[in-house]
This record gives structure tokens, C-alpha cells and sequence, in this order.
């Protein structure tokens, strides 16, 4: 199984590194993004931001227009705060520059506005589990009205599923989680997705007898489901809500 996953990451590597390469090719100029909302976006995100002004019409944060998705209008995009939740906006750049507060969202986001927070767990039938979100998780409204998790863009983790009713969880193919000093480091093709600092020191004996011995491990990256305080209850809505993404990773012992 594991030679199996290192023959078919290699052509995939390949064609995800051209299918990022055709995703950023057509980046909008027309996309301001100042430092403050920039210090707080991780790169995939903000090209996510950049796709999405080309994408779609969007509503002015201010005025209330649209902004069709082909206009030259210069636009900017906004990251505003209500409570806990946090939201990017776009807006005419003669409406509204691009701003943040950056000194509230490092708050909220506990110093580390790029940082996860992530939680291990032993499942009986699918052993160990490695479950994660953005500490900042900034969302987007769509079309539908609907708010997206920015960072559970579905392009950027490909591969990863929402709950199936009747269906075991997939296999990742591509991807791998590897053990990097006491880190564990979720790599797509040759490339670091995710690193979760201190994985193997924090994790239990059984934890880790169960990933070394099975080689795989279910990994779900969420959103809003409160990670900093893990409960049962709250993982389990965020995966029947779909706000949360799964696969089976190989593990590279
Ligand atoms: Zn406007």
C-alpha cells in the first residue's frame, strides 16, 4: 500500500503543480489587498480571494452595488470582526480601502493569525484521528448568500471529502503525513501543507502505536467547530454540517 501511494504521487504532484499554475495564471490586478488584511491571509487564501473577484459578481461592502466579476472597477477586499466571527469583504477601492484590524484579529486568533489548532483522537474502527482548523476563520459570503470557510477552499485540499452517508472515508491519494522531529508535517506532492507543532510529543501512547501500526491516519481539517476546547458534540455537527473535509492519509513511518 505504501509503495502503491509513493508510484501515484508522483504523476499527481505533477498535475496539481499545473493545475495551481492555471488557477493563479489569470490573478486579478484589480484586486487591492493592503498589509494588515494581507498578515492575516495565507498565500492560498488570498489567491483564493483573487479568483473569487474573477469568478462571480460581487456586492460592494459600503454601497451595496455589484461589481461584475469582468469590471475594471478597482476593488478591495476587507476583513471585518462581529464577535468571534470574521468575515472578508470586497468593496469599491473609491468606497473602501483595504483594511483589517490587525491588532483584534491577533487577539482573537490567540497571537498567531495563520496558526491551526488541532486535537488527536481514537476512533474504535478508524484508529487514530487527526482533526484541525485555522485559528482565524475568515468567511466569505457566496452568491447564495451563504458564508464559506475561506481556508476550506475544496480546490486547495482535492482529495479531501465531506461526510458520506453509506461510504468508508477515501484515501488521500498524493498526500502523506510524515514525521518531522516531534512534528507531524501533512506534505501534497513534495510540498508542506500543514505542520502540527509537537503532534508526536502531545499524542498518547495508543495514539501513536495505533498510527505506526495501521499507516494510516483519518484526517479532518474543519472550521468553527471550537478545537481550542474540543467537544464531541461540536466536531460531530461541524462534519454533518459539511464544515469539514476528510481523507485517509498514509503515514510515512
Ligand atoms: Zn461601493
Amino acid at each position: 500500500m505504501r509503495n502503491a501511494g509513493s508510484i501515484i504521487a508522483r504523476p499527481l504532484a505533477a498535475s496539481l503543480h499545473n493545475h495551481r499554475v492555471a488557477r493563479s495564471a489569470p490573478r486579478s490586478q484589480r484586486l487591492e489587498v493592503g498589509p494588515d488584511v494581507a498578515a492575516v491571509l495565507r498565500p492560498e487564501e488570498a489567491a483564493r480571494l483573487h479568483v473569487l473577484r474573477g469568478l462571480d459578481p460581487v456586492s460592494c461592502a459600503i454601497c451595496g452595488e455589484w461589481i461584475a466579476q469582468d469590471s475594471s472597477d478597482p476593488t478591495s477586499v476587507s476583513i471585518s470582526i462581529d464577535g468571534d466571527h470574521v468575515t472578508a469583504e470586497f468593496a469599491h477601492s473609491r468606497c473602501s480601502p483595504s483594511r483589517a484590524d490587525l491588532a483584534s484579529l491577533v487577539v482573537l486568533a490567540q497571537s498567531e493569525p495563520l496558526g491551526i489548532v488541532y486535537a488527536q483522537a481514537l476512533h474504535p474502527d478508524a484508529g487514530p484521528v487527526l482533526l484541525w482548523e485555522r485559528k482565524l476563520d475568515v468567511r466569505v459570503r457566496g452568491l447564495d448568500g451563504n458564508e464559506e470557510s475561506l481556508y476550506l477552499d475544496a480546490d486547495w485540499w482535492e482529495g479531501f471529502h465531506s461526510a458520506l452517508a453509506d461510504e468508508p472515508v477515501r484515501l488521500l491519494a498524493g498526500w502523506l503525513l510524515e514525521r518531522n522531529s516531534e512534528d507531524l508535517v501533512l506534505r501534497r506532492g513534495g510540498e508542506e501543507i500543514e505542520r502540527f507543532h509537537g503532534a508526536l510529543e502531545r499524542s498518547t501512547r495508543e495514539w501513536r502505536r495505533s498510527l505506526e501500526e495501521s499507516g494510516f491516519c483519518l484526517v479532518i481539517v474543519s472550521a468553527g467547530a471550537g478545537l481550542e476546547r474540543p467537544a464531541a458534540e461540536s466536531v460531530q455537527s461541524a462534519i454533518r454540517e459539511h464544515r469539514a473535509l476528510m481523507g485517509l492519509a498514509e503515514f510515512d513511518v
